[in-house]
């Protein structure tokens, strides 16, 4: 999907779209007053006071109407400088413009309106030419909004809608929002019976039977490679003393993110990260350089406040679990070590059919350490990608106040993008824990620690997996793999469970839908879960061993031998997990 707001030919023409919207606006409804229209990423949006009345889906036919009559009517979009004072004079009916000029602390500023027709807007711009460009538009939906996002102001009406320079375009991007309106996962996890949320714990999220298989599967596969990859494990306690929290700089930092509580009077705090305790593992012991790089790796359970609002299916809850390791090694290493992550971070993503793009985030004004070690670092993971062979773009001031890192943003198959993964290095924890280890000439030295995830959150990773598939997952991901649907029960049950005995011996997910009811209408039962294989068995296939196989999103079906089937599924399987 476009990023409207990062596109700044589009962003032009949103931003022109949004006055037009609001000169319709203003036909229909004369006592309206307008707040501000920004463009966003998905498009833009303009607030508007319309005193007692509340706009409703059904209104935006209307306001469309009038925007296309006014696109038609072509007039010219110009702009215009006044001082401080004459915009003042100009707006001064108006208290939500006069909030925004009166925001201008520079009484000589010069300040920019645009006009077009009988409308007139406070805007710096740039705008169109005419009103013509902005006639491929389509308004998407309208909500309330608090007057500068304060619920104690008044609730103002926001109207969203995004504007393309061609029809195919916007015709395009409808079709994909449909489709990941089709696809939400927080729909797609209440029909396939993945999870759910109860009103006794709002941002915790509960896995059922079905989404506890699919998550099952995730963590075998991610045990699976980091084995591979020289990883060792630990678990660290969810809860531990406030002390740790203060030496590791949360409890200064990051406190109002954090749940608490008193054990025998000691105050504790539930992990928000999983680093101290792998800290804490590092130093139960000595550690040569002989041994670094150092890979823990945890999958750890992190709580964090989020404020109720934000609070959003599995993408922003209060509690998940971080895909999470700690690689402790000299900063010599660092370069080799960050090649290796990004290999393998490539490797996993490639599973899913994820492709990406890394962002290389430096130094930000406030920081800690030497400016020679931080432009050191940032050339180590710069090199570390080159030598790789992945592009990277800069995020110039964007790292952490500990050190520089790369983000690792994937891309759906909406095209929709992602923050996942993170390679983050740190030069400050260490020195907080005065973490040590000796060097081949006997001295101590302190080691570089990294701080790195793939999928970032698991519960998060498989809310965008969910979506990406749109839960039409892959065999070894998928909860029920296969189903067998006999004909006619009475007479081929028999048969159907033959095949299902085979097949739960070979560990497949497997059920028999032998259920009195019509053959097709088993089969788009099927087809509505989204199971990938359907075996239909009758009178022919039970004589001769075979089966009647179809894939889901298929319609075509297929008769092979039981033998055949087994070595189809186990050449599907070994394709998916490397
Ligand atoms: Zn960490």
């Amino acid at each position: 999907m476009k990023n409207v707001k990062e596109d700044q030919e589009l962003n032009r023409l949103n931003h022109s779209c949004a006055h037009v919207l609001a000169q319709a606006i203003k036909h229909l409804y004369p006592q309206a007053k307008f707040w501000v229209g920004p463009v966003v990423n998905e498009g833009f949006y303009y607030d508007i006071d319309l005193q007692d009345v509340v706009l409703k889906e059904e209104d935006l036919p209307t306001i469309s109407k009038e925007m296309k009559s006014i696109i038609k009517d072509g007039k010219r979009i110009t702009r215009q400088e006044l001082s401080l004072a004459e915009a003042r004079i100009l707006f001064q009916d108006d208290e939500y413009k006069l909030d925004l000029l009166n925001q201008l602390d520079d009484e000589e500023a010069v300040i920019s309106i645009y006009r077009q027709g009988d409308f007139v807007d406070l805007c710096r711009g740039p705008h169109e030419e005419s009103v013509k460009a902005c006639k491929n538009f389509e308004l998407l939906k309208v909500s309330g909004a608090y007057w500068k996002g304060d619920a104690n102001n008044k609730m103002l009406q926001r109207i969203y809608g995004i504007c393309f320079f061609s029809p195919e375009d916007l015709a395009e991007h409808l079709h994909l929002l449909e489709e990941a309106r089709a696809r939400d996962h927080r729909k797609l996890g209440k029909e396939l019976e993945l999870f759910m949320f109860s009103e006794y714990g709002a941002g915790f999220p509960f896995w059922l039977p079905n989404g506890m298989i699919l998550r099952r599967k995730l963590e075998e596969f991610w045990y699976q490679v980091h084995q591979a990859a020289a990883y060792q494990f630990i678990q660290t306690p969810i809860m531990l003393a406030q002390e740790l929290w203060e030496i590791s700089g949360h409890w200064l930092n990051y406190r109002d993110n954090m749940y608490t509580a008193k054990i025998e009077e000691q105050s504790f705090a539930i992990k928000p990260m999983n680093c101290p305790g792998g800290i804490l593992v590092y130093k139960n012991d000595l550690h040569s350089y002989r041994e670094l790089p150092w890979r823990l790796a945890e999958l750890g359970l992190v709580h964090r406040y989020e404020a109720s609002g934000a609070l959003s299916g599995l993408f922003r809850v209060r509690c998940f679990t971080q895909d999470d390791a700690h690689i402790f090694l000299a900063y010599e290493q660092i370069e080799s070590e960050v090649i290796r992550l990004i290999d393998f971070i490539d490797n996993f993503y490639q599973v899913f059919g994820l492709t990406y793009r890394i962002e290389l985030s430096t130094r930000p004004a406030k920081f800690i350490g030497e400016i020679a070690t931080w432009e050191a670092a940032e050339a180590a993971l710069a090199k570390a990608c080159q030598v790789a062979g992945k592009d990277f773009v800069i995020n110039p001031g964007d790292g952490a106040f500990y050190g520089p890192k790369l983000d690792f943003h994937i891309e759906d198959s909406l095209g929709r993008i992602w923050q996942c993964g993170t390679v983050q290095l740190d030069m400050n924890l260490p020195e907080r824990f005065e973490l040590e280890y000796v060097a081949s000439d006997g001295s101590k030295q302190r080691p570089i620690m990294i701080h790195r995830v793939v999928c970032g959150s698991i519960e998060r990773f498989i809310g965008i997996l969910i979506e990406h598939f749109g839960g039409n997952f892959p065999l070894w991901l998928a909860p029920q793999q296969l189903v067998i649907i006999p004909v006619h029960p009475e007479n081929n049950l028999a048969y159907a469970k033959k095949i299902f005995n085979l097949l739960k011996e070979r560990d497949y997910r497997c059920a028999i839908d032998g259920r009195n009811e019509k053959l097709g209408y088993r089969m788009r039962e099927a087809q509505m879960k989204k199971i990938p294989i359907q075996l239909v068995v009758g009178d022919q296939e039970s004589q001769n061993d075979e089966v009647n196989i179809r894939w889901h999103g298929s319609d075509e079906t297929k008769v092979i031998k039981t033998d055949e089937l087994f070595v189809l599924l186990e050449k599907q399987r070994q394709q998916t997990v490397k």
